[in-house]
């Protein structure tokens, strides 16, 4: 059972004012922006959230992100998407067509396969921006999960850099399961890489955006530097056991 549209602005009214808090702690900087985590939600849920005027929405299937995207447009104004889930080279088109910022970029075969996408895109309809994207970083340097090792970092963005078709704007990282302040020391830690590697010159990439932070986390992330927070079940409840 998804939640009433009610209750999806409440608690997006109260995701607001701790993100505000959380600023105010942090001091100056950029605004976080918001991602509505939607994924297994429907897209009923997804509508409300964009009738209380959350305008960016994060998935982690592109099948899901394709039909949603679908349905949601077909109601209201068609809000910003992101691609936060593991991206098999296979689903490249399906997240590219709608237009998604991809945040979970780890290897080079992922680089090759957008810049393929977004080249092949100009050989169809003329002048296309560049694709901007984001690094995903195994901060946690854990076995079995996603993001290119922070040793492997440079030569990732190395290769973005090589490629006209591609813009990084930023790192993106999912740490270690623990408690809020368990987590900041991995929110540090891609802050610092982030600042590092800005220190780089490459053409095209500008590493101004930090994608970090869940709804147990978002806080401690926002005052770690977070600029992208994603959001999933303190704004839609519990996710069904199924799609
Ligand atoms: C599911 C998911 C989220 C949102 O998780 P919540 O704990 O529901 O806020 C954020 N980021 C990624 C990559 C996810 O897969």
């Amino acid at each position: 059972m998804s939640l009433e549209p009610d209750d999806i602005a409440a608690n997006l009214a109260a995701v607001r004012a701790r993100i505000a808090a959380a600023v105010v702690r942090r001091g100056p900087g950029r605004e976080p922006i918001l991602i509505g985590v939607g994924k297994k939600q429907p897209a009923e849920a997804v509508i409300a959230a964009r009738r209380a005027g959350l305008g960016d929405f994060g998935e982690n299937y592109a099948q899901e992100l394709v039909a949603k995207a679908e349905a949601v447009a077909a109601a209201v104004v068609p809000p910003r998407w992101h691609f936060i889930g593991p991206l098999q080279t296979n689903k490249v088109r399906k997240v590219v067509g709608v237009g998604a910022l991809v945040h979970t970029v780890d290897r080079p075969a992922l680089v090759d396969e957008l810049a393929r996408e977004v080249a092949r895109l100009r050989a169809g309809r003329g002048a296309t921006a560049p694709l901007e994207l984001l690094v995903e970083v195994n901060v946690g340097d854990e076995a079995q999960k996603a993001g290119v090792a922070a040793a492997e970092l440079p030569a990732l963005l190395d290769l973005v850099a090589a490629r006209p078709e591609l813009r990084c704007v930023g790192l993106m990282a999912i740490p270690p399961e623990g408690e809020p302040e368990q987590t900041r020391p991995y929110f540090a830690r891609l802050r610092e890489l982030a600042r590092r590697e800005a220190a780089v010159a490459r053409p095209g990439v500008e590493l101004v955006h930090l994608s970090m932070g869940m709804s147990s986390d978002f806080e401690v992330a926002i005052e770690e530097g977070a600029t992208m927070v994603r959001v999933g079940t303190a704004i839609f409840g519990p996710r069904p056991p199924r799609a």
